[in-house]
């Protein structure tokens, strides 16, 4: 299949994630920089972005769970990669062969890696999760003490080698209070661990993109972002950098399928919800649909670029394609090239349009939808 043939494909600009890579460094240089990959690396193809983070000189990856990383160990990624997600304890020993680090925030996991470790002779790399107030997986560390009793009787099994503890903010690009109610509750439990049981790690870190920008004072031993490598910011209030300073990676394009004449008050696509003016016009047929990631809740509201002009969508979004209108002066051909966001139209705004946030729109772009890489 070449670019000729495809109805729709991303464009991934690893030039630009490189760009992105370097600018997030910059915002934390006394940090290592652990790059998250998760969920196929926010849509654009976890094997070509670790490969790049790799040869770019990132220390960690961090995948959602241990398919994702088994994906990566397969292609070659050998850099350390930690699995941020529940793990179930009878795969263990694959999370030991593979040489990962899992996440670990129950005694079932611990144990049961730490028994995998001795019997296959090896260490068990673990990061200890800390649930400070994001009520998500983790370790409760409401009560630090307490907290720090389970952490130790955890990092102490036979095996284990306890390398990592981080937590996670659950509103580092809205409320500094509460992020800090989080990272106050993070550094006591360490305090306590360092000072009751002389426990202390390697990898401390805490700060996804929101904090990597918003809170300097979080980064600690490692930086943890995701949505900035791609080129967006979490959340427009972020300080730290402008939009424009991080650059979007993927672009999703298709081409035009069919140029339509229709006449005066023709309906258009199901339920008929919208119709052409009392004039008439022409619509574009995209060959793009919501199961190849254009959100159906799109319908009738979102524009695409037309050979570079915004264009509204017309009707309903259908699974495998959409329709938009024309102007008269629109000099449209079959196989014009169509961008529905990226470089030129930013998935901020189609996000806002379907009432979710630029993650979504990224991890929706489905495998049917190639990736073209470029800039590597
Ligand atoms: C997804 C995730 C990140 C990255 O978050 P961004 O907002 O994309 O930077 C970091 N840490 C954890 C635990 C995550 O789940």
């Amino acid at each position: 299949m070449n670019q000729q043939t495809m109805r729709t494909w991303t464009e991934v600009r690893l030039d630009h994630l490189e760009h992105n890579y370097r600018v997030l460094r910059a915002c934390a240089p006394q940090s290592k920089f652990l790059g998250v990959v998760k969920a196929n690396a926010y849509g654009h193809g976890a094997v070509a972005v670790a490969t790049k983070l790799q040869a770019l000189g990132a220390d960690y990856l961090a995948v959602a769970c241990l398919n994702e990383a088994i994906e990566l160990r397969g292609a070659g990624i050998t850099m350390p990669i930690l699995i941020l997600g529940a793990t179930p304890a009878e795969f263990a020993s694959q999370v030991v062969e593979h040489g990962l680090t899992q996440a670990v925030f129950t005694p079932e996991l611990a144990h049961a890696l730490s028994q995998a470790a001795v019997a296959q002779g090896k260490k068990a790399k673990i990061h200890v999760k800390l649930d400070t107030g994001m009520s998500r997986l983790g370790i409760l560390a409401h009560d630090p003490a307490q907290a720090a009793r389970e952490v130790e009787e955890l990092c102490a099994l036979p095996g284990l080698e306890a390398e990592g503890i981080f937590t996670h903010f659950a509103n580092a690009d809205g409320d500094e209070g509460y992020t800090m109610e989080q990272f106050t509750r993070f550094l006591d439990t360490l305090n306590l661990l360092e000072h009751t049981y002389g426990r202390t790690f390697q990898l401390r870190h805490c700060a996804a993109s929101a904090a990597v920008l918003n809170f300097p004072c979080t980064h600690l031993d490692m930086v943890r972002p995701g949505i900035a490598l791609y080129g967006y910011l979490p959340d427009p209030s972020c300080q730290g950098l402008d939009a424009e300073e991080l650059w979007p990676v993927m672009t999703l394009k298709t081409r035009v399928a069919a140029v339509r004449e229709l006449p005066a008050d023709t309906p258009v696509s199901y339920g008929c919800t919208q119709k052409m003016g009392a004039e008439g016009g022409r619509v574009a047929v995209l060959p793009v649909g919501y199961a190849d990631g254009l959100h159906r809740v799109l319908s009738g509201q979102g524009t695409v670029l037309v050979n570079g002009k915004p264009r509204p969508i017309l009707g309903r979004v259908c699974m495998d394609m959409c329709m938009v209108a024309l102007q008269p002066e629109d000099q449209v051909q079959v196989g014009d090239e169509v961008e529905l966001f990226g470089l030129h139209q930013r998935v901020e705004d189609m996000a806002q349009l379907a009432g979710t946030i630029p993650y979504e729109l990224l991890c929706a772009v489905s495998p049917r939808v190639p990736r073209l890489y470029q800039g590597a």
